[in-house]
């Protein structure tokens, strides 16, 4: 496995493997690999005959400097974790191989797509620098498909949609979030949890399945659904930031879920910020075409 810095290197190594027609995958990260991660990195092993792991703590995409410095970097246990899973490249660039001097563009998705939730919580600034960064990693690499997960929808729908508004050719692939035993949603923030946090934490992942419960029982009114998962969520004493019923698609708000609904929350557990999501009423493992 390469552990390659610059974009030019990059080029290079994808050079010959694309001129002799082997597929590339990509799997953009920010690093602090989990068992999330390497599932997309197994989705992209599946499909590709190279495997290239970008890790990049991209700080335009932080709203809270305080959340960029305790953001964890582990790159030599994420490198030893990317070569079992079967990457041939990670790409680690620094910040400014990615913004040199001078730097001064901005990939801005515009819509409701990126004013609600997260862009709501965070400012618009957050998906301005994930799209930013993403298509910049995408250019780098021109991969023919790249790997996200679901754990992350808005993100995911925000990434689709300017890859079809940049006419990028690169597929992109959503993936399911992978959980621990008990339910919470993996992520590399959930190393700053203190034992306590992370048991408040549980009410994120119980509150989705007592909605998700609701709908297979039959129970389509969004105002019974958000009773029955803020009961959950207010018995643990999280900080909620948001419980959201939204259209899968275009993130507005519906009142039923007779159709298709995501269901998203955003809660803090002591100083971290974890974010988990359910699509109720659709497999979530639907074709992106469906
Ligand atoms: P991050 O390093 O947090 O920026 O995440 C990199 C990629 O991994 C994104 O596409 C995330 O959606 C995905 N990811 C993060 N956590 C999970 C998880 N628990 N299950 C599946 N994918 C995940």
């Amino acid at each position: 496995m390469k552990i390659l810095r610059t974009v030019r290197e990059l080029r290079e190594a994808l050079a010959e493997p694309r001129a002799a027609g082997a597929a590339v995958g990509m799997v953009p990260t920010m690093g602090a690999l989990h068992e999330g991660h390497l599932s997309l990195v197994r989705a992209a092993r599946a499909e590709n005959a190279v495997v290239v792991l970008s890790i990049f703590v991209n700080p335009t995409q932080f709203t809270e400097a305080a959340d960029l410095a305790a953001y964890p970097r582990t790159e030599e246990t994420d490198a030893a974790l990317a070569a079992s899973a079967g990457v041939d490249i990670v790409f680690a660039p620094d910040a400014a191989e990615m913004y040199p001097a001078g730097y001064a563009t901005t990939v801005s998705v515009r819509g409701p797509i990126t004013e609600t939730l997260e862009g709501a919580g965070r400012g618009s600034a957050h998906f301005d620098g994930v799209a930013t960064v993403v298509s910049k990693l995408l250019l780098a690499a021109l991969p023919d498909a790249a790997y996200f997960g679901r754990k992350d929808a808005q993100q995911l729908l925000v990434v689709q949609r300017m890859v079809a508004d940049l006419g990028i050719p690169t597929r992109i692939v959503p993936c399911p979030t992978l959980r621990d035993a008990d339910g919470l949603a993996l992520s590399s923030r959930n190393a700053r949890l203190s034992g306590e946090d992370r048991a408040r934490a549980l009410a994120i992942p119980r509150a989705l399945e007592a909605v998700s419960a609701a709908v297979l029982s039959g129970e389509t009114g969004v105002a019974a659904l958000r009773a029955r998962a803020g009961e959950v969520l207010i018995a643990s004493d999280l900080e909620v930031e948001y419980l959201a019923f939204v259209d899968p698609d275009t993130l507005e708000e519906v009142a039923t879920a007779e159709r298709p609904v995501l269901c998203a929350i955003a809660a803090r557990a002591g100083a971290v910020r974890l974010i988990d999501n359910v699509l109720l009423g659709r497999d979530p493992e639907r074709r992106e075409e469906d």
